[in-house]
């Protein structure tokens, strides 16, 4: 148990050093890579990032979170695998639990032994208040501990929560990501029986990280993250994967949905965007959008969707395009 115990205080020290290093934020999802890069040995990760700090060069949030979702390359983790991990590893912490509640019962059965003990020495004619005290003191070293050890499993458990929660946020952006949309359309696909889903696109997004870096890219993509969701609240948007965008509409018509996102695509088109350090504008940013509405399959309005938005992009990008069920 002490060797588990010391095994996992190194590889939490192994993650902390790295965060250091690399003055990285102390986020669930940098924990989730420096966990992955110093667990892995020989690793496509752990390949891909001394390739990066060759020679002593610090690795930028930039760099980490294009590593944690260049979902092109599914040999390189995606969040949603660190998550497990992390989760994983939370879990196994959470078992550790059950070595302090151990020690705190062997505290109490040697508690018991002091008891028996102290009656002896009363019975033997000790002084009352002598033995009394040490008493006392055994039970109140006895309550403190437990003390400890409860504040610890609420640690732990708060703990747990976090991970499970990040596990259905999208790091760069805090929208849900793919898997917690997916639950979130099963759902209210179940509740309501008629849903409709809006799928945002990015244009020529790879003409901005080309032109001005990921770094502009990733901020970028923040913006349209908040514009989404507030000009499209209360419906849920979640990061479907790179620069696409999926938004719900439980209970809602196609013609209604396609109106509010056309108000999202129109606020998003009057943000003026500047290269924060150097001032430069990086003229407008768009997004073309499908549409879909469904009573009978979610997933089928997912790829009519889909196939919406890539009429939008043929018909020349920055609009939206209802899909209309022909049978
Ligand atoms: P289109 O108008 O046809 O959608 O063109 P596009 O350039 O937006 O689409 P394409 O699929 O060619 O490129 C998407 C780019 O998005 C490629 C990828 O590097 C970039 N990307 C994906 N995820 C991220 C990310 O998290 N951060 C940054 N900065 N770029 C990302
Ligand atoms: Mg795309
Ligand atoms: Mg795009």
């Amino acid at each position: 148990m002490v060797g588990k115990k010391s095994s996992n205080r190194k590889v939490a020290e192994d993650v902390i050093r790295f965060l250091d290093q690399h003055l990285l934020d102390p986020t669930p999802a940098n924990y989730a890579f420096a966990f992955l890069y110093t667990t892995q040995n020989n690793g496509l990760l752990r390949k891909m990032v001394d390739d990066i700090t060759d020679g002593g060069v610090r690795l930028t949030q930039g760099e980490v979170n294009e590593m944690m979702v260049n979902s092109a390359d599914d040999a390189v983790p995606m969040p949603s695998d660190a998550m497990d991990e992390l989760q994983s590893q939370l879990r196994r912490q959470a078992l550790t639990f059950s070595d302090l509640a151990t020690s705190a019962l062997s505290h109490t059965s040697a508690f018991n032994r002091d008891l028996a003990e102290g009656m002896e020495q009363l019975a033997s004619g000790f002084d009352v208040a002598d033995v009394l005290n040490a008493m006392r003191e055994k039970t109140m070293k006895v309550e403190r501990e437990l003390a400890e050890n409860q504040k610890e499993t609420e640690r732990l458990r708060l703990e747990l929560d976090t991970a499970r929660n990040d596990a259905s946020l999208d790091a760069l952006t805090s929208l849900a990501n793919r898997r917690c949309m997916d639950g979130k359309i099963r759902e209210a696909f179940e509740r309501c029986g008629s849903i409709t889903l809006g799928f945002c696109d990015i244009d020529h997004f790879k003409s901005i990280n080309d032109r001005f870096g990921h770094a502009v890219g990733d901020r970028v993509l923040k913006v349209v993250a908040e514009v989404l969701q507030s000009e499209l609240a209360p419906y849920p948007v979640a990061r479907f994967g790179g620069e696409e965008f999926v938004a719900l509409f439980p209970e809602t018509s196609d013609a209604d949905a396609f109106v509010l996102v056309e108000k999202a695509r129109i606020a998003l088109g009057e943000r003026t965007f500047r290269v924060r350090d150097t001032d430069q504008p990086l003229g407008q940013v768009t997004f073309s959008a499908g549409i879909a509405v469904t009573t009978s399959d979610p997933q089928q309005a997912l790829k009519d969707a889909d196939s919406a938005l890539y009429e939008a992009k043929n018909g020349g990008r920055n609009r939206t395009i209802c899909h209309r069920v022909t049978a």
